[in-house]
């Protein structure tokens, strides 16, 4: 399926389903997450891809949270500092993880021979998600973006999913950046349990923000279902575009996840429900959620 048949499926407001988490099911499987394992565990990302996309993911997400030049330079004082630790061209590594990342989800979908299945780059904020605090000079990131973003398009990804953005300064650049690119980018934020942004901002403010720069896709995730709900009621009916959503299921707990049995697949499955009700056509799990969470939700939501 090109882009341009999978845009029109959500314009029409089908359901559209996502994978659900890569980084926790490599954790399920008896290794950490931490280096993402996709040189050590090429075989189990491989099979995490194909997992999901049995289960009946439309769009695969590329096992990259977090992987990105700035994310390894922080590990250093500057620049002279990781050079003197041996490591000076440590962050040209970047590239090649992030290729092996795209051609292992590509590998899975012709395996299958599945070329409907979409790939879309996992793409977190250049600082701590979670830390909103944090986010650098807005003026100064565009071209971090666009470095990033090449790689990506490069390795031959279909979507930049921007995903736990906690605020809209730093989504807008990154959306600005898709466009330069030429590869459309959703936008995923995290909502807080007063129907906020983490990062403070209200929906009234998310919509002002990010309404003119029209991603085709405006999605909530990264947080537990009832912040989830808590953001999709102040936004759906602010939000005249496609909406979608993936909460996570269980606890951060780092460095690693807790996962819990507070959302088994059908229990997950009615929040999805819910929020399809209030809008939502994008669905999928993040966080501790698996291919059987998937495969409930498509099973049930597509007819
Ligand atoms: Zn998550």
């Amino acid at each position: 399926m090109s882009y341009t048949d999978l845009k029109q499926k959500i314009d029409t407001g089908e359901v559209v389903l996502l994978d659900g988490g890569i980084g926790t099911e490599i954790l399920r499987h008896g290794y950490t997450w931490a280096s993402h394992q996709l040189k050590n565990e090429p075989k189990l990302n491989l099979d995490i891809h194909k997992d999901y996309i049995s289960a009946g993911a439309h769009v695969i997400t590329t096992n990259t949270f977090q992987l990105s030049r700035r994310s390894f330079r922080n590990h250093f004082a500057s620049d002279e500092h990781m050079a003197l630790q041996g490591v000076a061209n440590l962050t040209d590594r970047v590239g090649e993880l992030v290729n092996d990342s795209v051609q292992l989800a590509d590998e899975a979908r012709k395996a299958l021979g599945r070329d409907d299945v979409l790939i879309a780059a996992s793409i977190t904020t250049l600082e701590w998600c979670f830390r909103p605090d944090k986010t650098p000079d807005i003026e100064k990131i565009y071209d971090e973006y666009l470095a990033e973003l090449t790689d990506y398009s490069d390795a031959g990804t279909d979507i930049f999913l921007f995903e736990t953005f906690n605020s809209t300064p730093e989504a807008v650049v990154a959306i600005r950046a898709a466009r330069e690119v030429g590869k459309p980018g959703w936008i995923a934020l995290v909502p807080y349990k007063d129907g906020n942004l983490l990062g403070g901002e209200s929906m009234e403010q998310v919509v002002d923000a990010l309404g003119p720069e029209e991603p085709d896709v405006l999605l909530l995730n990264c947080a537990p279902p009832h912040h989830v709900t808590a953001g999709m009621e102040k936004l759906a009916p602010l939000w005249k575009s496609p909406l979608g959503v993936y909460a996570h299921v269980g606890k951060f707990n780092p460095p690693e996840w807790h996962f819990t049995n507070e959302y088994p697949p059908d229990k997950y499955l009615s929040e999805c429900k819910h929020w399809h009700d209030l809008g939502a056509t994008v669905i999928g799990g993040c966080c501790g959620t698996t291919p059987e969470h998937i495969a409930l939700i498509s099973n049930s939501l597509e007819d």
